[in-house]
């Protein structure tokens, strides 16, 4: 084994017994700092997945440093996912996170092959890189170094502040390969963010993120998201998050309702039901056969939005190209492809930050799933490969 245990800086090295089998596994551990949190750390044969054919997400590659996520969001549609690693799509998602700690060492392999084509690689889609476990394992840094190293266009989308500490890091590679940032925000109300969004930095430090993402000259599109149905979707909400978020100087912004995939409704739905049971029916309604919202209410909240946007600068009309959705790359937002990305979050200009049209799968991707187990997402070859 060519990495192990000790080369952690780790205060507590017990490996704790009972653990779920996950292939690669080297050892699980809690830590004094992170309390709450069992991290199983696994030796992965990958870093890069490739996205599945059929998904309208404009970038090819994706890596995920860890899976569950501490951040803990209870409408989160990442949750479903944990539970091909034989763990629960609740508190299991929230507080056993899996930490793949050779990742850079993978990659820059992956990236040196004569064969990489060095297409769009986007971190944040499934789970985020940025939660807390990045405190301790500091993967990012080698994962930005290497993808702009290796003249690879990248995005990175996270809710974490923890981003800030890679600010230089970021600069330095926006002066080799096409980058987007993104930053995802959507509660304004302190007691809602607790309750929804429990591991979250608060809103006010996501934006201070934001700021200091435009001080430094770098792009960062946001995402109002998720806007949630007859609680935060009143105007005076709105207005007051859109003109937050133009003052801290976002690059683009897209508004995106909730929507509620197996996994995160069970969860949302719970917490619905305790927290304000007078919505229940009409969520119960809107979200009866699909995930989505209807197109009515999709309607209903763009033009409820458009005036807002224009009104901050926002808008395409208003705010020029930079400030609104980019048309080039306008539809696969992570979990709704309906939706476009904002300006500043996707790598566009100079290489093309797009999937190309030969999508020739990698061995991993054309792997059959285990019975029983779900291939929904562009993380299943992953899945497969490594876990
Ligand atoms: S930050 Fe993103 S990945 Fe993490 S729990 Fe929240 S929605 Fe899920």
């Amino acid at each position: 084994m060519r990495w192990d245990a000790q080369r952690l800086d780790v205060e507590d090295t017990s490996t704790l017994p009972g653990m779920p089998s996950i292939r690669g596994l080297l050892r699980s551990v809690r830590v004094p700092e992170f309390p709450g949190l069992t991290f199983h750390e696994v030796r992965s044969r990958s870093a890069l997945n490739r996205v599945q054919g059929d998904s309208a997400m404009p970038f090819p590659w994706t890596i995920n440093p860890y899976r569950g996520c501490s951040h803990a969001c209870v409408y989160c549609f990442s949750r479903k996912t944990h539970e091909w690693l034989e763990f629960d799509s609740g508190r299991d998602f929230d507080a056993q996170v899996v930490v793949k700690t050779n990742l850079v060492e993978v990659l820059r392999r992956e990236l040196a092959r004569p064969s990489w084509t060095h297409e769009h690689v986007a971190l944040g889609t499934n789970t985020d890189p940025y939660q807390r476990a990045e405190g301790r394992y500091r993967l990012m840094p080698g994962v930005i170094e290497a993808l702009a190293g290796s003249g690879t266009p990248f995005s990175i989308l996270t809710k974490g502040t923890l981003l800030r500490r890679d600010v230089p890091l970021l600069v330095e590679a926006a002066g080799q390969v096409p980058l987007g940032l993104g930053v995802s925000m959507a509660i304004w109300d302190d007691e809602l963010h607790t309750a929804l969004e429990p591991g979250v930095p608060t809103p006010r430090a996501r934006l201070d993120l934001v700021r200091a993402l435009a001080d430094a000259g770098l792009p960062c599109g946001v995402f109002l998201a998720p806007v949630l149905p007859g609680l935060t979707d009143d105007e005076e909400s709105l207005d007051t998050a859109l003109g937050a978020i133009a003052a801290a100087g976002a690059t683009g912004v897209t508004v995106i309702p909730l929507h509620l995939r197996p996994g995160a409704r069970e969860w949302f739905m719970a917490w619905l039901r305790a927290a304000h049971p007078e919505l229940v029916p009409r969520y119960e309604r809107m979200y009866a056969r699909r995930a989505y919202v209807s197109a009515e209410y999709r309607t209903w909240l763009a033009a409820r939005v458009a005036p807002l946007l224009a009104r901050h600068g926002l808008d395409r009309q208003s705010g020029g190209a930079a400030r609104g959705v980019d048309p080039a790359i306008a539809t696969g937002v992570p979990g709704d492809e309906e939706v476009g990305f904002p300006a500043g979050s996707l790598p566009s200009g100079g290489m093309p930050g797009v999937r190309p049209k030969d999508r020739t799968a990698t061995p991993a991707a054309t792997e059959k799933p285990e019975p029983g187990r779900p291939r929904e997402s562009e993380e299943a070859g992953e899945q497969l490969s490594l876990l």
